[in-house]
């Protein structure tokens, strides 16, 4: 499932088409991806507006169109977003396709569990607006996250660090990545987290994401060499520092790969 660094990857990846207006658009009728869209208004609406740019907000995107028009995605289980050629013609899973003179941007995902949302107007799209800090920014800080924790006292730490509305566009194996790297055991109550562990949570979220921007968000690159990601689903996989064998369970609803030796 995409996480947020591949989130900024694929939203990158429509760039090319900035500044170009777009001539058709195509989509697939009755699929549940465009859930509450008004789709002959999106059809309607895009043609003939140029792509003027993009954001990205934990596992959300937003495409801005000129003439007022906005473009929201969610990448869901299996979304993916890819630029085609001109003529360019939609297999079953490509469900939305917007089609420039020199090329095609294409919507994909075979599961369905992603959304296109559509919203037309001056400013941006309410469901767009969020309160929830971005973790790259300075509003994401020590007090946020002691804050959100003491929201949630009794969760184990796992679940808490997967919560979109605290940790926004943490997935699962990010979420054991800060743990694995902040030397905490995953089904630790949030609730009993010492002052110094919650800062080394808070460093390593940071970190995480800062590195994983830098790598996968920027060029699809592998994070560094020494990061659990990289060992995680092997089923001999070890901890990168002492090679102990990694532990596996079900926790806050997701396997969960940790290391008995740094994470008691
Ligand atoms: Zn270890």
């Amino acid at each position: 499932m995409p996480e947020l660094a591949e989130v900024e990857w694929y939203r990158k990846q429509w760039n090319a088409g900035i500044g170009n207006k777009i001539v058709d658009v195509r989509m697939h009728p009755r699929n549940r991806v465009f859930r509450g869209t008004n789709m002959r208004k999106l059809q309607e609406n895009l043609a003939g507006e140029k792509l003027r740019r993009s954001a990205a907000r934990g596992k959300r995107m937003l495409f801005e169109f000129s003439g007022d028009n906005w473009l929201g995605l969610h990448l869901g289980m299996t979304g993916k977003i890819h630029i085609a050629v001109a003529n360019f013609r939609p297999d079953k899973h490509d469900h939305l396709v917007l089609y420039q003179r020199e090329r095609a941007l294409v919507f994909t995902d075979s599961r369905q569990f992603g959304r296109v949302r559509f919203h037309y107007g001056r400013h941006q799209p309410g469901w767009w607006t969020s309160d929830v800090p971005e973790i790259i920014s300075p509003e994401f800080d020590q007090k946020f996250v002691d804050q959100f924790l003491d929201r949630h006292r009794k969760a184990p730490i796992k679940a808490v660090v997967l919560m979109q509305n605290g940790f926004s566009g943490i997935g699962n194996w990010m979420a054991d990545e800060i743990l694995w790297r902040a030397r905490i055991h995953p089904a630790t109550r949030a609730g009993e987290m010492t002052a110094r562990k919650r800062e080394k949570l808070f460093r390593e979220t940071k970190l995480v994401v800062r590195e994983s921007l830098r790598t996968l968000g920027k060029d699809y690159s592998d994070p560094p060499r020494t990061w659990l990601i990289h060992q995680k689903w092997k089923p001999d996989g070890i901890c990168p520092r002492h090679r102990t064998p990694l532990r596996r369970a079900t926790i806050g609803g997701r396997t969960t790969a940790w290391c008995p030796r740094c994470q008691r």
